[in-house]
Parts: structure tokens; C-alpha cells; sequence
């Protein structure tokens, strides 16, 4: 059974759940330990009792820490790797890279530490000095969602120590045995006690805890919009900071002169790698006229090419759904797209395999518009539609005419035409000619309207979330 970890010690929860592999229902990952309120509580106190120590611990310590557990995943990213598919369901290339993306993020903040600078400014007033230096902020409560078990919770984790801050961290509980790998890692490699806690368990227990203790001094969120607005109203009556990012309904533009290849592989990446379950995955095809059915008839002969099958299974290209309930989201979805008078050009159906897992067909919704909820919900499955336009100015004004604004993507040959998409896309990511998915661990990711708020994840940006800013005055 794996435990929690509250002030350093292994700890029983009030039950325990098991982790169930989507591409085979019959193999259970591992037993986990569920926390309840009272065990977030203790793991509060134990993160707010650590603060003062940790905060002041040598950067070195904090370096020294941070590079151990970089350097002790990507050893074991296989074994790693073979979990996270396991648990969550995308395929063993995608989750062994997910998972080397994850040291390579320890690995920054690892260095981030040594980087950590302010400024020294002469005052306006004879005499006097002004320093300007960043400290960390406190405890901060992080809360994880099941579509990156190891990834989200490496960029929001080793910031937060990095910086100085004590943890405590939730991961969703479809996932936790990559959150607990990570946990056990970062404690052998060094962690002193109460620094980082673990909390398995609901989001509506052990989430719901963190957001109303008076003692998180910020909380940094990956999820639902609804979950997401949840820990902004909180937040906001306790004063935290607080960082939300809340998926997207990321639009992909094809234009007349686009290299078909080029536009067919980065549609069939940003639509259905990783089962579609990625909040930079595009949903939204808008495609201009003139190229629109040879685009399409060339996509739906990719979709012919692509397995889906088991994610451990070699040859499979989309792993399974996550659960039964997102399964019924993106079935419901697809009856609702027919519903609406989209055309079902591809896809549609669940697939049986040797094992019982959550297989669904990647699915092609062609002559959708922008108005039908299929195009302006988040639908959080390999399912995609393609909405024709007949030309630039067109596509750019229904790729920005979204709640959402994560990533925007276009395909094109025509500088003029990238050049100016990527000034006026209202959306925090923007990719030519490349997937909307897929991005660097080193530089800001984050989004606009209803997909982000607060500061970017990720590079040195994450530093504007993870610490907070001093200016001293001193008379000479
Ligand atoms: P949620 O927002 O419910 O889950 C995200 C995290 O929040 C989980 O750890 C969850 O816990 C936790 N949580 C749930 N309720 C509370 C609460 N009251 N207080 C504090 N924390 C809470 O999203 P789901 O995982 O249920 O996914 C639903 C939809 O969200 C998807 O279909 C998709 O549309 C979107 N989504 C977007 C993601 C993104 O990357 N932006 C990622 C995942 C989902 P637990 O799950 O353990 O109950």
C-alpha cells in the first residue's frame, strides 16, 4: 500500500483506493492510501512548521536536491514511463517522453535556484538605497489533474522548492502512483521533513481542505473550469495567490497554401496524440476552401493509419480513454455533434481489444460550425472537427472567437500570413506549422481568457508565482 506523507512520516489515510489501468480494467496499478480532511490539515501545519527553515536553507541544499531527482528519474524514465501508461493511459513513447520532461524540469529549477537575482537601485531621495529581492511566498497547496501525472507535477513542484516555499500536493486521484514516485524520490533525495506533503485523496475532501485553510499562502491549480473557479472565489476570501490553468479549445488553421503534409501531421498530433486528452490539443480545425476536402480526404486516410490499442502495447498510437466517465463525456459529445448536424466523417464508435480498457475511435467531425457546442466546449477526447472558411481573415477571427485562449496554431507557407497570425491569435502559445501541442520545459507556458489566470508556468517566469517581491530601503 502507498501512504502519504504528512511531516515526513509514511501515513494511513481514512480508506484506500486502487489505481486501475484504462487499458485493462482487470490490472490494478497499486493500492493508495486516500487522505481526509483532518490529514490535510496535519499536512498544513507540518508545510507552515517547515517554512521558516526551508526558506532559509542554503541555495545549494535546494540545487543539490532538485539535480538528485532530475537525474534519479530520467535513470529510471522506463520503469517510470511504463507506470505513468499504465495508470493514465497515453502510450509508452509518450509517457516514457513525458516522463524525461519531467527530470528535465527538475533539472532547470535545479539551476533556477543559483539564478535567483534582485536589483539595487539608488533612491530618488539622496542618501538612501533600494533594494529589490524576491522571497519565497510561504506554504503553497498544489492541485493536479490526471492528464499529466508526472509533467504537471514536476513544473509546479520544483518551482515551489526552488524558490523556498514548503508543498503540500494533491494530485488527482485517477493518477497517483506517478505522484507518489515522485514524492519518494524527492524525500530520499533529501527533503527535510514537513518541506513537501502528500495528500492522496478526493478533490472534494482533501482540495477542498487546502482551499479553505486560512494558512495556504498560495495555491496553484490544473483542471475544470468549474474546479478552477472553485479555488479562485476561495482563494480570493483567504487573500492567496492563486494560479489557475483550465484547458482550451485550441483552434488549428489550415490555409490554401499550406504544405499538406505539414498540415495533416501537426492536425492528427494536436487532435489525437495522447488520446486528445492534452489542454493544448486542437479540437478546431478551420480550414480555407481551397484546400479544405483534399485536407480532410488526406486526415481521415491518417486516421485510417493510427492503432488504438493498449498504451504498453508497441505499434499503438492512441492509448485509451481515461476512465468510464470521460469516456460517457466525449460519447455524449459525439451524439451531440450529430445532434447538431455536424457530418461524422470518420470515427464515431467504441473499439473492443483483447483486454477490457476505454477504446474509442478517433473521431472527425466535418461541416461543423463555430457556433455548435462541439466547437466551443472543451471536449477532452480524440475528438475533432473541421470548420471550412474561405479565407485568412475568416480563419483568424473563428480562431479567436473562443471562451479560451491557450494555444493557436496555424499551417502555412506565407510569411505574411504566419507573421500576422502570430501578432493578432488571442491565445498565450502560438505554433507555425507545428502542432498546438507539444511545448519547451524552459520557456513560459500559459494562456489567456478563459484558460489561465496569474502568472505563466514554467522557465524563469514561474518565478512571478513562486516568490514574492520585497523592496528595502536603507539610509546610507
Ligand atoms: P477537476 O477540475 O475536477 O480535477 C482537477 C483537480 O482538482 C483534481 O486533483 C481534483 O481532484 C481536484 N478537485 C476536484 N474538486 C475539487 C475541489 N472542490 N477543491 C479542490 N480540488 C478539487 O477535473 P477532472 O479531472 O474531473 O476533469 C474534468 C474536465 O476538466 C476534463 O474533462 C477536461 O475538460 C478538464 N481538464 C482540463 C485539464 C487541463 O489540462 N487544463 C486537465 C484535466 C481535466 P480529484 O480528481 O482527485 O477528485
Amino acid at each position: 500500500m502507498h501512504r502519504n506523507l504528512i511531516a515526513g512520516e509514511w501515513t494511513a489515510g481514512e480508506d484506500t483506493i486502487e489505481n486501475i489501468n484504462p487499458s485493462n480494467t482487470n490490472d490494478v496499478v497499486g493500492e493508495y492510501a486516500r487522505a481526509s480532511a483532518d490529514d490535510a490539515k496535519a499536512a498544513i501545519a507540518a508545510a507552515k512548521a517547515a517554512f521558516p527553515g526551508w526558506s532559509r536553507s542554503g541555495i545549494l541544499e535546494r540545487h543539490a536536491i532538485l539535480k538528485k531527482t532530475a537525474d534519479e528519474i530520467l535513470a529510471r524514465k522506463d520503469e517510470l514511463g511504463t507506470l505513468l501508461a499504465r495508470e493514465e493511459g497515453k502510450t509508452l513513447p509518450e509517457a516514457i517522453g513525458e516522463t524525461i520532461r519531467a527530470a528535465q524540469i527538475f533539472e532547470f529549477f535545479a539551476g533556477e535556484t543559483l539564478r535567483l537575482a534582485g536589483e539595487v537601485i539608488p533612491s530618488v531621495r539622496p542618501n538612501i538605497g533600494v533594494e529589490i529581492t524576491r522571497e519565497a511566498v510561504g506554504v503553497v497547496g498544489i492541485i493536479t489533474p490526471w492528464n499529466f501525472p508526472i509533467a504537471i507535477p514536476a513544473w509546479k513542484i520544483a518551482p515551489a522548492l526552488a524558490y523556498g516555499n514548503t508543498v503540500v500536493f494533491k494530485p488527482a486521484e485517477l493518477v497517483p502512483g506517478c505522484a507518489w514516485a515522485i514524492v519518494d524520490i524527492l524525500v530520499r533525495a533529501g527533503l527535510p521533513k514537513g518541506v513537501l506533503n502528500l495528500v492522496m485523496g478526493k478533490g472534494s475532501v482533501v482540495g477542498q481542505a487546502m482551499l479553505e485553510s486560512p494558512d495556504v499562502a498560495a495555491i496553484t491549480f490544473t483542471g475544470s473550469t468549474g474546479t478552477g473557479k472553485r479555488v479562485a472565489a476561495a482563494s480570493i476570501e483567504h487573500n492567496r495567490k492563486f494560479q489557475l490553468e483550465m484547458g482550451g479549445k485550441n483552434p488549428f488553421v489550415v490555409l490554401d497554401d499550406a504544405d499538406l503534409t505539414v498540415a495533416v501531421e501537426a492536425a492528427a498530433n494536436s487532435g489525437f496524440f495522447s488520446t486528445g486528452q492534452r489542454c493544448t490539443a486542437s479540437s478546431r480545425l478551420i480550414v480555407t476552401e481551397g484546400i479544405h476536402d483534399r485536407f480532410v480526404a488526406a486526415l481521415t486516410e491518417k486516421l485510417k493509419t493510427l492503432v488504438v490499442d493498449d498504451a504498453l502495447k508497441a505499434g499503438t498510437h492512441i492509448g485509451p480513454v481515461v476512465d468510464a466517465g470521460q469516456l460517457k463525456q466525449d460519447t455524449d459529445y459525439i451524439e451531440i455533434g450529430k445532434g447538431e448536424g455536424a457530418k461524422l466523417a470518420f470515427g464515431g464508435d467504441l473499439v473492443k481489444r483483447d483486454n477490457p480498457g476505454f477504446y474509442l475511435q478517433p473521431t472527425l467531425f466535418t461541416e461543423a460550425t463555430n457556433a455548435m457546442r462541439i466547437s466551443r466546449e472543451e471536449i477532452f477526447g480524440p475528438v475533432v472537427s473541421v470548420i471550412r472558411v474561405k479565407d485568412y481573415d475568416e480563419a483568424l477571427a473563428i480562431a479567436n472567437d473562443t471562451p479560451f485562449g491557450l494555444s493557436s496554431g496555424i499551417a502555412t507557407t506565407s510569411l505574411k500570413h504566419a507573421t500576422h497570425f502570430k501578432r493578432n491569435a488571442e491565445a498565450g502559445m502560438v505554433m507555425v506549422n507545428l502542432p498546438t501541442a507539444g511545448v519547451d520545459f524552459h520557456v513560459p507556458f500559459g494562456g489567456r481568457k478563459g484558460s489561465s489566470y496569474g502568472p505563466r508556468e514554467q522557465g524563469k517566469y514561474a518565478n512571478e508565482f513562486y516568490t514574492t517581491v520585497k523592496t528595502a530601503y536603507t539610509l546610507a
